[in-house]
């Protein structure tokens, strides 16, 4: 009793007491092996699927800056929000099979709070939505035209998401209006991005216009806490891009999470979330699932069905697009 109030009076807990010495010589050792034999955290860094260099450059910035992992995250993810030529997240994002634009979204901090918005229509940026859900309500998830309501009263201007790019592609589209899930290998999907700050501390966020020309309603994995996102402060965080239905069908990313706890590190975790998920699809081959991981650490790793996917890092020693392994070889 009396050692743990010493503790926690000055501000140290046994491991802080153990790791303090080591995180001040981590802080500008560039060459430490984040992949491999690291010996101490690796912090700030940020990591996001894809190859979004602008959102990570943000999320940087705010981290370099001593900016809290929460910040980083909201406002790197933003930038893809906002960027119209990203035609899977935020304004500019293609459209349900009624030519809706309907965004999804959620957000994870270091003490396992979390928000999350679904089908949210007219609103340019769901991750600051998903924050205030998070902040400002006794609730996590809210749907539709709640969660609309509840933007506006916050201060979020109505804004039409639907471009002039994706208005077009969309009345392509209805010529046949075939239903279909692509795999998508191309370098822009959904942004989940995941931080830790100088502190140590983890957090996460998640967002995406989901499925393009997906049935009116459809929710995919992006909003779901565990699925889309899950954040553990002790352990880690991990992130999901693909097909929904299968990310959530295995709770994706809290599984990911708890094989870090169980001592896999981020790539073994992931390999393993992906190997779940294709042994429950034998022989199927028609989807691609991407999934990124980060140990408390600072270590990283990715894993997908099909060759294609990849994520950004941005540490101390600089950023850079690192290629997934896939499950899939061709
Ligand atoms: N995971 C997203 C969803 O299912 C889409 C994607 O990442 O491509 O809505």
């Amino acid at each position: 009793m009396q050692r743990r109030k010493f503790l926690k009076n000055s501000g140290l807990t046994a491991a802080g007491m153990v790791s303090a010495p080591l995180l001040g010589s981590c802080k500008n050792d560039a060459k430490s092996d984040v992949d491999g034999k690291i010996i101490v955290p690796n912090k700030p860094i940020v990591v996001c699927t894809w190859d979004f260099k602008n959102a990570s450059a943000k999320a940087w910035e705010v981290l370099n800056t001593g900016g809290s992992a929460l910040d980083a995250v909201e406002q790197g993810v933003r930038i893809e929000e906002a960027d119209v030529n990203n035609e899977t997240v935020g304004k500019g994002g293609r459209p349900d099979r009624d030519g809706n634009v309907t965004l999804d979204a959620c957000i994870m901090d270091k003490d396992s709070n979390c928000g999350a918005v679904v089908y949210l229509q007219n609103i340019a940026h769901p991750i600051s939505v998903a924050r205030k859900v998070m902040e400002e309500t006794p609730h996590i998830i809210l749907a539709g035209k709640g969660a609309e309501q509840f933007a506006y009263a916050q201060g979020f201007e109505k804004e039409d998401l639907l471009t002039e790019s994706t208005k077009a592609q969309y009345q392509e589209w209805l010529k046949t209006s075939k239903y279909e899930t692509p795999i998508n290998i191309e370098n822009h999907d959904t942004i989940g991005m995941l931080a830790i700050d100088e502190k140590g501390d983890l957090a996460g966020a998640c967002t995406t216009s989901g499925m393009a020309y997906k049935m009116a309603g459809r929710v995919g994995d992006s909003p779901i806490i565990g699925a889309g996102l899950f954040i553990d402060n002790e352990v880690g965080g991990a992130t999901a891009t693909g097909v929904g239905e299968e990310v959530v069908r295995t709770v994706g990313s809290f599984l990911i999470v708890e094989l870090m706890r169980q001592g896999k590190s981020p790539q073994e975790a992931c390999e393993e979330g992906v190997k779940r998920i294709m042994k429950k699809n034998e022989g199927r081959k028609d989807f691609q699932i991407g999934f990124l991981a980060i140990n408390k650490r600072g270590q990283t790793g990715a894993y997908c069905v099909h060759p294609g996917f990849s994520y950004r890092r941005y540490d101390q020693r600089g950023h850079e697009n690192i290629t997934s392994d896939s499950f899939l070889k061709t």
